[in-house]
């Protein structure tokens, strides 16, 4: 679509329904930016394109749908009543919990009245003249805001597989993140199951337990770790409740927003022996411990990491009856931790199973997808049921399929071209009034979500109260905080060991044309120091941007 000019924009605006704020995205970001905006009494319309709330967890319904992160650390904080009346049935829910978690959000603070359902955002762009944000969604229909806010999602934009003869599979096939409302059934049935990344190693050990037969089919194999997870009896919820001041607090402390802290000791300050010891007890605690709580430079020395992904290679070992298989299922090309660590359940034991098979992708690819199944350059497996666990374009996905136009009808598509260009990860130069939730250069990609969610949402509303009683209505990031900024997320990251491995953290998918190239689409410093940069500027007036 080309750029349309903002004069003919501001023509046609007459009779366009118009608000304080358009959101789009209604997730566990777009809810809550929802209910503040409204606090300030903002006139807010917010599109989603599902037929619900929820977000990630109303689209991914896929069987074993979980969390990694601690239920309790993970809902909201800001409401002390609604903490008091969830109670978390499992340390690390299932996605019906969670969805259930958030429908109840919605009632309670009633807010689907300003959320148009089944409503994608296609286009947006910067009217100058009127200083106001046109959107267009999919079906056509506009509206006019003076704020848009995203919150589109890290994980949002799916991708299936790019396999020859896809469509033409007469089997049941399903995205797990595109998973039916209605329950799939495996009992006694062929099921292939593509993709090893967090979502397939959910699925996998859960659908083993039912299947006929199970093939999977591993391009690259992930470390994981058990997540250890079981059920939360009332009386220790009520502990929880009791707690969760503490909890929050203790969250805030942590570069991602988990319980866990990395030791400050280095992997090298202790013997072999008592190396060993320590990442047992980790190995056998619930959570990302292991990932998160684990030496402080497991993720950036990399002769410590080697140590680490040594001992998780011989766990793997341990767990796998078959040598062969083991050595499958363990990675060559990464460090433990250089990728978001999946938490498993017994994943490991299911290849121990008669009914589970593993298809090495890099000894065996796939040639094409049949009407009867997966033909590999070794056979054709024929299966009745196929599962794409084929992950997310992630981070800058979901901004990539809405055109957005800033001034002179910049496409962000575009000014993104190379890489995000950011500052605080919530606006672009270029793009005034447009801000950014969880977008790239933020620290939430990293960190338990919804604190750094509500992190941003707090820092939104806050900049709109300072707005609201200054009289402005125009913000726009300054090129130079934006050059600072950008150089900034580069130079945090130079440390990190991940920033050289292949992952959705770095922004590689090679199921998406353009995207094999790595990119730091994440600020590295952690959460504690992301939240001062943030609150600095704001104390500062907003140094770094233009208001009017
Ligand atoms: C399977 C899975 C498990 C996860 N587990 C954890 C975990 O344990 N801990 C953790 O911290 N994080 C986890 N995550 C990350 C998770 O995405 C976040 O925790 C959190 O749900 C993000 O909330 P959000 O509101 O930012 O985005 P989302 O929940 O992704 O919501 C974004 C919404 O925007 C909508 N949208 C996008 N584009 C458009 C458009 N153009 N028009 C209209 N609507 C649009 C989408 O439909 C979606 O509903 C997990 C992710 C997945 C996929």
């Amino acid at each position: 679509m080309d750029a349309v000019p903002a004069t003919d924009l501001a023509a046609a605006a007459r009779g366009v329904p118009t608000f304080d704020a358009i959101v789009v995205g209604a997730g566990i970001a777009g809810m809550y930016m929802l209910h503040n905006l409204r606090g300030l009494g903002l006139d807010v319309r917010v599109f989603e394109t599902g037929t619900d709330v929820g977000g990630t967890w109303y689209w991914n319904r896929y069987p074993g749908a979980r969390f990694d992160s601690e239920s309790w650390t993970y809902g909201y904080a800001f409401s002390k009543e609604l903490l008091e009346e969830w109670d978390w049935k499992e340390h690390f829910a299932p996605q019906p919990e969670t969805l259930a978690y958030l429908n109840h959000v919605a009632d309670k603070f009633d807010l689907r009245r300003d959320i148009q359902f089944e409503a994608t955002v296609a286009a947006a762009a910067f009217d100058e003249a009127a200083r106001q944000w046109e959107v267009t969604l999919a079906g056509g229909e506009r509206f006019r805001a003076t704020f848009l806010i995203t919150a589109l999602g890290v994980l949002t934009a799916h991708t299936p597989p790019k396999i020859d003869g896809i469509e033409t599979f007469a089997g049941v096939a399903h995205h797990t993140a595109r998973w039916p409302k209605e329950p799939v059934t495996f009992e006694g049935k062929r099921v292939g199951v593509i993709g090893t990344g967090a979502t397939g190693i959910q699925v996998i050990q859960t659908v083993a337990k039912t299947a006929g037969h199970l093939t999977v089919f591993q391009r690259r194999p992930n470390f994981s770790a058990p997540l250890h997870n079981s059920p939360i009896s009332p009386e220790e919820m009520a502990d929880i409740k009791s707690r969760y001041d503490a909890i929050f607090a203790r969250c805030r402390e942590t570069p991602g927003c988990f319980i866990h802290m990395n030791d400050p000791r280095s992997t090298f300050d202790v013997t072999p022996e008592e190396r060993e010891a320590f990442y047992e007890k980790l190995y056998g605690e619930p959570g990302f411990g292991i990932w998160q709580g684990n030496f402080r430079d497991m993720t950036t020395d990399l002769e410590a990491n080697k140590i680490a992904t040594d001992f998780i290679a011989r766990k793997i070992r341990e767990r796998v009856n078959d040598p062969v298989v083991a050595e499958k299922l363990i990675p060559k090309d990464h460090g433990f931790g250089t990728r978001r660590v999946p938490l498993e359940s017994g994943y490991f034991e299911a290849y121990n199973q008669d009914n589970v098979e593993l298809v090495c992708l890099q000894e065996t690819p796939i040639e094409r997808i049949t009407p009867k199944g997966v033909k590999t350059t070794d056979r054709e497996y024929e299966l009745d049921v196929l599962i794409y666990a084929t992950g997310f374009d992630a981070v800058t996905g979901a901004f990539d399929k809405i055109d957005i136009r800033g001034k002179g009808g910049l496409p962000l598509r575009q000014k993104w071209g190379d890489g995000p260009r950011t500052f605080l990860g919530l606006q672009s130069e270029g793009f005034p009034n447009l801000l950014t939730l969880v977008g790239p250069h933020n620290a939430a990609a990293r960190c338990n979500i919804p604190r750094c969610i509500e992190q941003n949402v707090e820092w939104v509303t806050r900049l709109m109260r300072h707005m609201q009683a200054n009289g402005l209505t125009y913000v726009e990031a300054t090129r130079a905080a934006e050059d600072k900024w950008t150089a900034d997320i580069e130079k945090l990251a130079e440390h990190m060991l991940y920033k050289d491995v292949d992952s959705w953290m770095t922004g590689v998918n090679r199921n998406v044309e353009g995207k094999d190239v790595r990119r730091i689409l994440q600020y590295q410093g952690g959460a504690p120091a992301y939240r001062k940069a943030c609150d600095e500027i704001a104390d500062r007036g907003y140094e770094g941007f233009v208001l009017a």
